[in-house]
């Protein structure tokens, strides 16, 4: 009996993901009181049109400067909030704060699209539509600038729901992205029918692509593959000028990554155009 309960014990501190520790659960109550009291911070990282090299917009990145720990990653803090409710305040303080950001670039003349990440939860809440036309409308900006990226592993938890949940999105005139892809399993059957316009390929394909061939052969599949499906193709992770070219001339149309710029808090994002060169 003993041995029984000691094993179901293992088995079941693991398989909630380390989430009821006494410090996940310090973590989850400072993650929560700093989302109310507005202690999180998003950095933003350049998109760049490969063709020209023109910025055609930027991505926000969330940070958690915490007080004792430093910066936290949100790969280590984003999972503990989607294990709970969590990550619905969590998502509309980062929408909420990113529609401002684009409301205030927009008041100073730097017209440009946001891109935000959203949790499967997100995708599946009911009131997320809702609740992101209701953001749109009281910053006074319009759906076109605003990006929503989705991982493809994040579809496939209930794929008609979430497929569902991006055509009620997509009506609002918002631009759809799967992030990550690559990394997932979802079908070409189940890809024709998704409305997003962009695909981003996972940074593990992009950065070995120039010296690893098979990696090179998944990018270039899957530039063939968006593109017969009319979405735009963004690779993620490029860390130099040869990925960079070798990039744009398997047609490629955008590129984020640290060899163009890193995610910067947005007091930086003016400095980095200059230095870039744009306005
Ligand atoms: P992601 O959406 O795939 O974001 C790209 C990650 O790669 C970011 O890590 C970014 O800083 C990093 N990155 C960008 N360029 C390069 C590069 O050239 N080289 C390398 N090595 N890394 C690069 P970050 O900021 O730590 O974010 C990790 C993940 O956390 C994101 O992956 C995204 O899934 C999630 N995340 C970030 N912010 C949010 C958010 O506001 N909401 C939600 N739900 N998830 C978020
Ligand atoms: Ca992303
Ligand atoms: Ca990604
Ligand atoms: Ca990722």
């Amino acid at each position: 009996y003993q041995a029984k309960r000691e094993r179901r014990e293992f088995v079941v501190y693991h398989s909630d993901s380390d989430n009821h520790t006494p410090e996940r659960l310090a973590l989850h109550t400072q993650l929560s009181r700093a989302i109310r009291e507005n202690c999180l911070a998003l950095h933003y990282q350049p998109k760049v049109r490969l063709s020209d090299r023109q910025v055609v917009g930027f991505e926000a990145l969330l940070r958690w400067p915490h007080p004792e720990k430093g910066m936290i990653s949100p790969g280590d803090f984003i999972p503990l909030a989607e294990s709970t409710e969590l990550i619905h305040p969590l998502t509309h303080w980062v929408l909420d704060e990113a529609l401002g950001q684009l409301r205030r670039w927009q008041e100073q003349g730097l017209g440009t699209c946001l891109a935000v990440n959203i949790s499967p939860h997100n995708l599946l809440n009911p009131g997320f539509t809702e609740e992101l036309r209701e953001l749109l409308a009281s910053h006074q900006v319009a759906a076109e600038w605003l990006e929503l990226e989705v991982t493809e592993g994040a579809l496939m938890a209930d794929p008609e729901r979430a497929l569902r949940s991006l055509l009620a999105i997509r009506e609002l005139g918002v631009t759809l992205s799967i992030d990550d892809f690559g990394t997932g399993y979802s079908s070409l059957a189940y890809l024709k029918r998704l409305p997003t316009q962009l695909l981003k390929i996972d940074r593990t394909f992009v950065s070995a692509m120039t010296h690893n061939a098979s990696d090179a052969m998944i990018v270039q599949s899957t530039l063939a593959l968006a593109h017969n499906f009319s979405m735009q193709v963004v690779a993620e992770g490029v860390e130099d000028e040869a990925t960079a070219a070798a990039l744009n001339r398997l047609g490629c149309d955008i590129a984020q990554g640290y060899y163009f710029g890193r995610p910067m808090p947005a007091a930086g994002v003016e400095q980095w155009r200059a230095a870039y060169g744009q306005p």
